[in-house]
């Protein structure tokens, strides 16, 4: 314990290991006691922002305060750190894409449980507020039931110019984006997935996917459609819902819920609208005495709320937000995107 609170610390101070330490130096439940980078100028810059750097991994993970580590290393280096954290009597935070393999997951969470410690992954787009709107409006039924879903998420930047152009490194969108997307839709839904089916891009990059599009379809026959694009100068939106009695839109994370609800399903004379070349009444757009059109607001949200649950798991107070199953399922379900992608054909699943 360090004043009264968890100690922790993070391994890896680059992007994203920065975002964990000021988290963490805010936090109710954890004290941040430094970081371990392997690289001498990420240390010093940890130490000019007034966080203690160890100078090696060895000497953090010997610091008895200490309980928790979270790992923020490229994709490939999860495994081996976060076990030698697990070894020397840490509980684990790895950031996402846990790592690489279904073999390599099993083997972290044997260690994990011979040890007596809690391994979880960072999946913080769980408390999106986009997401969490979509997962709100889907629960409440207000549209009746899901047909199909779309999740997309597009930037024009390419792939970025580090290790995630890497495949060694476990570089590429699928493992990058696609992981947050996917845990996303097996939360939204537990129902069983007949089979999935995926294409890769490379447009900016040949050594990984720089974009993917995986189509996921359920055995009740929903289906849904992640899409990551990195080169999409138009993003389309980041959500779609089509139900039973209306369709969800939310255009981007910034924008509430946009849904049209049907209100009458029947018109009597519905007047033809002209378009350029023809008549057409199939497609004339309904009007607001048949729907309802109105927003739906993004929902309150606090990420933090994921080391709160990873210190009241440690106290045993609650169970793992992430659990092992779960993670298990997105990795063995971005496996089989990738097998589908491999093979150019649809991949059963469950
Ligand atoms: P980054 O390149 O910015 O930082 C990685 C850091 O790890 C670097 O400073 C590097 O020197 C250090 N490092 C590399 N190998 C190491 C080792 N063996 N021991 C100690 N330090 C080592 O990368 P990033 O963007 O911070 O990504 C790190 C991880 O965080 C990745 O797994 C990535 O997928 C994940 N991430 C998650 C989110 C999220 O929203 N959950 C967002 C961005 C990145």
């Amino acid at each position: 314990m360090v004043n009264g609170k968890f100690g922790c610390a993070v391994i890896g101070y680059g992007g994203m290991g920065g975002w964990h330490t000021q988290h963490l130096l805010k936090s109710d439940v954890f004290e941040l006691a430094g970081i371990y980078d392997i690289k001498e100028e990420r240390r010093a810059l940890a130490e000019k922002n007034g966080i203690r750097a160890y100078a090696t991994r060895e000497e953090l993970l010997a610091d008895p305060r200490i309980e928790l580590v979270t790992v923020a290393t490229p994709n490939d280096s999860h495994e081996e750190i976060a076990v030698a954290a697990l070894r020397a009597g840490k509980n684990v935070i790895s950031e996402k894409p846990v790592t690489l393999s279904l073999d390599s997951l099993e083997r972290m969470i044997a260690v994990a449980k011979a040890c007596g410690k809690i391994f979880t992954v960072h999946q913080n787009r769980r408390f999106d507020v986009d997401y969490l709107a979509m997962k709100q409006l889907h629960d409440s039924g207000e549209i009746g039931e899901i047909i199909d879903l779309e999740s997309r998420i597009h930037g024009s930047r390419g792939i970025p110019s580090d290790w995630r152009g890497k495949k060694a490194y476990g570089g590429g969108m699928l493992y990058d984006w696609g992981v947050h997307l996917i845990d996303q839709i097996l939360q939204l839904t537990d129902e069983k997935i007949a089979y999935v089916y995926c294409t890769l891009e490379n447009i900016t990059n040949d050594e990984v996917d720089d974009g993917f599009r995986l189509e996921i379809v359920f055995e009740s026959g929903k289906s849904a459609l992640v899409e990551v694009g990195t080169l999409n100068f138009i993003a389309m939106p980041r959500f779609y819902l089509k139900c039973r009695k209306g369709t969800a839109l939310i255009p981007d994370w910034r924008e509430n819920t946009k849904i049209v609800k049907c209100k009458y399903w029947h018109e009597s004379d519905v007047l033809p609208v002209e378009t350029a070349a023809g008549l057409t009444k199939t497609m004339a757009p309904r009007d607001d005495v048949t729907t309802d059109t109105y927003e739906f607001e993004r929902p309150a949200s606090d990420v933090h709320d994921f080391y709160r649950n990873v210190c009241r798991a440690i106290e045993g107070l609650e169970p793992q937000l992430v659990t092992h199953a779960q993670v298990m399922r997105v990795l063995r379900l971005i496996e089989a995107a990738f097998k589908s992608a491999e093979l150019g054909q649809r991949v059963r699943f469950e």
